[in-house]
């Protein structure tokens, strides 16, 4: 399909109580191409007062919604799933366009995302209470789940369906209704999703959709409404340590997917095809802009030649363009801000003495693109090593023993995701039990599925999302005693 023709078919509007109505004012943000730097569309950029009115639209449809038989919610999902299958190529050309990954990841994406969509709509019929005798004998306990309330959701850019399916998904499966604010940088992929929900069939005001360039102001309003009992959100870590305080007054359930840092380590029994193949999954999907990207790869100094020779020449391969043009594994990063930072993790890094061993530069525009790069013998106390490099950049650092590898590895407040590439089945063992991630990859570069509890431990967040966990966000447990009804 022809882009214009597909864009055209995107909402532009708020949606609010069933209906796509403009921003207050008439206020419109422009959301532009990354691989172009030119302008792709014009949607609504809601007000505070927006907000509200999507706020008090997800209150009022939240008993009628949570009355709602599980099976007539799940089919509702199931419905959905089936329109995203059918649609699975406009929703993989829309991301690319407006995110800029490359088509063939984009149709990943759509697979994955759609993924949550069916496991939830699976769920929603699998919520179980208990029933049994106190241990007394006195009496009997009943134990109930109920769904929490409304919930506010907001969503980060770079994965801009599957996270926006793994918080909705749950939500309306558990009998939850929503406002979701998608980032303002790739808000239509959620629009169009929304479009999606409705013409399957989805009452009025049960999800909301808020697209505004004051993420702050609409936010905290709506934190602060004492009609919402939950927040979920996927982004950086210091929005989300200041969004958790925003929650407090409200004791608000919250859910928090933030950065990563994860370590990828090689041993020197590792099967080195297999760990290079998963190096190049675990740091480019994505062009490297995903909490779970592998950031340091710590690879034993019996191997870290070799291995950096073989990955290097992978790299030196790859080709960079915009995402709909065959052939191209390396789209653009989101914006300047996004090139500044690979730029200047790279350069303090060289600067210290690592080995620039490909790429390293910015490419002229139009477009925000940044080459892939490798860089061999990071010294430790390098920022590469310590922030998130959401970009490209393969950054190597070597080590000796097993319990080097392990304090390198642990040395970071994050605690997202971890990959070890080992044969040795004991040493595989000691590193679930040593590292301090909430995930972690043994000889495979990528974890993510719908059906498993995606989450981290320390600064990386707070519960879990897909999985059977994923509904339990979602969910408040009531117990109930009632006497021995035997006397
Ligand atoms: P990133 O660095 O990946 O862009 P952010 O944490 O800045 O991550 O953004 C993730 C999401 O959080 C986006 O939807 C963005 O609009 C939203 N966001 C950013 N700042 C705030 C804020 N102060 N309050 C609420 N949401 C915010």
């Amino acid at each position: 399909m022809h882009e214009s023709e597909l864009l055209a078919r995107v909402p532009e509007g708020l949606l609010i109580n069933g209906e796509w109505r403009p921003a207050e004012g008439g206020r419109t943000l422009d959301v532009h191409d990354p691989a172009t730097g030119q302008l792709v569309k014009q949607i609504a950029d809601a007000s505070v007062a927006d907000g509200k009115a999507a706020m008090d639209a997800a209150a009022a449809a939240f008993p009628a919604w949570a009355a709602t038989p599980a099976r007539e919610r799940a089919e509702l999902l199931r419905h959905t799933f089936d329109l995203l299958k059918d649609r699975a190529e406009d929703f993989a050309l829309l991301m690319t366009i407006e995110m800029g990954k490359p088509l063939a990841e984009a149709r990943g994406e759509v697979t994955y995302g759609a993924e949550f969509v069916r496991w939830f709509s699976e769920e929603a019929a699998h919520v179980q209470g208990r029933y049994g005798a106190n241990p007394e004998g006195t009496g009997r306990m009943i134990v109930s789940q109920h769904p929490v309330g409304p919930c506010y959701l907001i969503t980060p850019w770079n994965f801009p369906l599957a996270m926006a399916t793994r918080k909705i998904a749950p939500a309306l499966a558990a009998g939850c209704t929503v406002v979701i604010k998608p980032a303002e940088l790739t808000p239509l992929t959620t629009m169009f999703f929304a479009q999606l929900l409705v013409e399957a069939g989805l009452p009025a005001g049960v999800v909301n959709v808020v697209t505004t360039s004051t993420a702050g102001p609409v936010s905290e309003a709506i934190i602060g409404d004492p009609r919402l009992r939950k927040l979920s959100f996927t982004g950086s870590t210091p929005v989300g340590q200041r969004l958790l305080a925003q929650a407090a007054p409200g004791v608000l359930r919250t859910s928090m997917e933030l950065g990563g840092n994860a370590p990828f380590i090689v041993f020197d029994d590792a099967d080195l095809d297999k760990a290079v193949a998963g190096a190049m999954a675990a740091k480019f999907r994505n062009v490297g802009q995903a909490c779970t990207a592998a950031n340091r790869f710590i690879v034993h100094r019996s191997l870290v030649e070799e291995f950096t020779e073989r990955v290097t020449a992978q790299v030196k391969g790859m080709k960079i363009g915009r995402g709909t043009e065959s052939g191209v594994s390396i789209g653009p990063l989101i914006d300047d801000r996004a090139v500044a930072k690979a730029r200047q993790l790279v350069d303090d890094a060289v600067e210290r003495g690592a080995e620039l061993r490909a790429g390293g530069q910015a490419l002229e525009g139009p477009g925000t693109f940044y080459e892939p790069t490798v860089v061999s013998d990071v010294p430790e106390g390098s920022d590469i090593l310590r922030e998130e490099i959401f970009g490209p950049v393969l950054a190597i650092v070597p080590f000796d023993d097993e319990d080097d590898a392990v304090r390198i590895a642990n040395d970071t407040e994050y605690g997202l995701v971890s990959y070890v590439y080992t044969e040795n089945l004991a040493r595989g063992q000691r590193m679930i039990e040593r590292l301090e991630t909430g995930m972690m990859g043994l000889n495979i570069g990528v974890v993510s599925n719908a059906a498993a509890p995606f989450g981290g431990w320390k600064f990386s967040g707070l519960g879990r999302e897909g999985g059977a966990e994923g509904i339990h966000e979602y969910l408040q447990t009531k117990y109930t005693l009632t006497p021995n009804p035997f006397g």
